[in-house]
């Protein structure tokens, strides 16, 4: 099969990635591997990547920034709202308005779990066990997993650590994200129970240039 055929097919079964990464890498698969202007020294990979997304460049900052490699603790915290603690003869939560809250550290995993509780007595010494285990968890827990982003790095070899860089701070106005010690690309990351890690795919290299989308050297394939 096609080498583009292979990325396409290959996207399309990443569930999970956001409309816009999708389409930034079929527009640079079909740059780098399809377009029939490919071989013009001229024309750089990501003008012409701007130009068959008829977009421009603050457009493609954007589609950058989204897919930042991060922890998004919103992502998998589906803590209910109200106290969290089991009823005794129905089977549900309790639900009142919680008076006391706090965050507890996955010790595998470094994700965050919220826990609300009620004033009643009987919430407050359930709580109590799950507060004993949560404190110091955050000392205890490693760098949280990261479960979003890290999608382009999967399919082109670029530097993406000084573009995601300059990206949050042109598109987010933070200039403090720093690349997960985990590795910037998803097919990188330890395994998280429940979540399904992204498949590999060899990568296809878009040659750096200083500082700017735009450039003009070839990309080169990478037989993985
Ligand atoms: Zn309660």
């Amino acid at each position: 099969m096609a080498r583009y055929d292979q990325l396409a097919s290959r996207v399309y079964t990443e569930t999970r990635m956001p409309s816009g990464t999708r389409d930034l890498v079929l527009a640079l698969g079909w740059v780098t591997l399809r377009d029939p202007r490919r071989h013009d020294p001229a024309i750089g990979t990501w003008a012409r990547t701007r130009e068959v997304m008829n977009t421009d460049n603050k457009r493609i900052w954007q589609l950058i920034a989204e897919d930042v490699p991060r922890y998004d603790f919103d992502l998998h915290d589906k803590a209910p709202m109200g106290c969290q603690a089991p009823m005794v003869r129905v089977q549900r939560l309790c639900g009142r308005n919680t008076m006391y809250g706090f965050s507890e550290f996955d010790p595998a995993t470094g994700w965050m779990t919220y826990w609300g509780f009620c004033n009643r007595p009987r919430c407050r010494e359930y709580m109590r066990t799950i507060e004993q285990r949560a404190k110091g968890s955050k000392d205890r827990a490693p760098e949280p997993i990261p479960n979003a982003g890290g999608l382009l790095p999967l399919f082109f070899s670029w530097n993406w650590e000084a573009k995601y860089r300059k990206a949050m701070a042109l598109i987010k106005f933070r200039s403090s994200w720093e690349p997960p010690s985990y590795g910037l690309s998803a097919d990188e990351w330890p395994e998280v129970p429940g979540q399904e890690k992204p498949k590999a795919f060899p990568k296809l290299r878009l040659i750096a240039s200083g500082g700017e989308v735009i450039q003009r050297a070839r990309p080169k394939l990478v037989i993985a």
